[in-house]
């Protein structure tokens, strides 16, 4: 799931100060999961906010509303009676939500409340890991299931740099070395003649280096 973290309050204070009324819009998709965006930090922000703007004795309303996801045009359309009444709109979704939201509501002003981070994985609460960086044409089946785009610092298709100790990536020895765990996983597989196989170039066009992508399902539309 998409993973992402609130964005300091004082950032959120600085968008929101010179208007009057503002709505907070949280999303109950990925955003609720890691604890970022969903009800619960919608009803927190709000609070922070109110307390901050009454203490500085400034006038700002602020309404809360989640919708079940920011990233879907049948929900964002809930937000159509009401979303004149406000001067800005702080959105807690994704970076794909606040954009979709700005882009159903064409005259609104609408801000990120929270930094959108990466697709990553929950190892526990509070603790988010990277996974796939969504290259559009994947390549796990012959690295062990683990990614080496998401999870070799230098993204390399053909591992290992030589940089590595202890099983630790030279960039950073608190990460551990992506090439270490596919050599250990292909171990146990039986599949280390991954490492005799030339590795095809990979097209990086399916990559964000293609431009932005698209996906048409010709099978699922309407
Ligand atoms: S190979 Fe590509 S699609 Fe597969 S996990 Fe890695 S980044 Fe994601
Ligand atoms: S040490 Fe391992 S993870 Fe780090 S850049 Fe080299 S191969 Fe990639």
């Amino acid at each position: 799931m998409i993973k992402a973290v609130p964005k300091p309050i004082e950032e959120i204070i600085d968008l929101v100060k010179n208007f009057h009324k503002v709505l907070i819009v949280g999303c109950d998709g990925c955003v609720t999961v890691c604890e970022a965006g969903g009800l619960k930090e919608v009803q927190i922000l709000a609070a922070s906010l109110r307390l901050y703007f009454t203490q500085a004795k400034q006038r700002l309303d602020i309404d809360e509303a989640t919708l079940t996801r920011q990233c879907d045009r049948e929900y964002l359309g809930q937000l159509k009676d009401r979303i004149d009444a406000y001067d800005a709109v702080v959105s807690l979704a994704c970076g794909c939500g606040v954009q979709f939201l700005a882009e159903r509501y064409q005259d609104k002003i609408v801000y990120p409340g929270v930094n959108t981070c990466f697709m990553g994985v929950d190892l526990e609460r509070g603790v988010y890991a990277e996974r796939c960086q969504a290259c559009g044409k994947c390549i796990l089946a012959s690295t062990g299931g683990i990614c080496p785009i998401a999870r070799c610092s230098k993204r390399m298709l053909n591992g290992p740099c030589g940089g590595s100790e202890k099983g630790k990536c030279e960039v950073n020895p608190d990460i551990d070395c992506g090439w270490q765990l596919i050599f250990d996983r292909l171990k146990i597989l039986g599949q280390l003649d991954r490492f005799e196989q030339p590795v095809e170039p990979k097209n990086w066009a399916s990559s964000r280096d293609g431009g932005p992508r698209k996906i048409v399902r010709e099978d699922l539309r309407l």
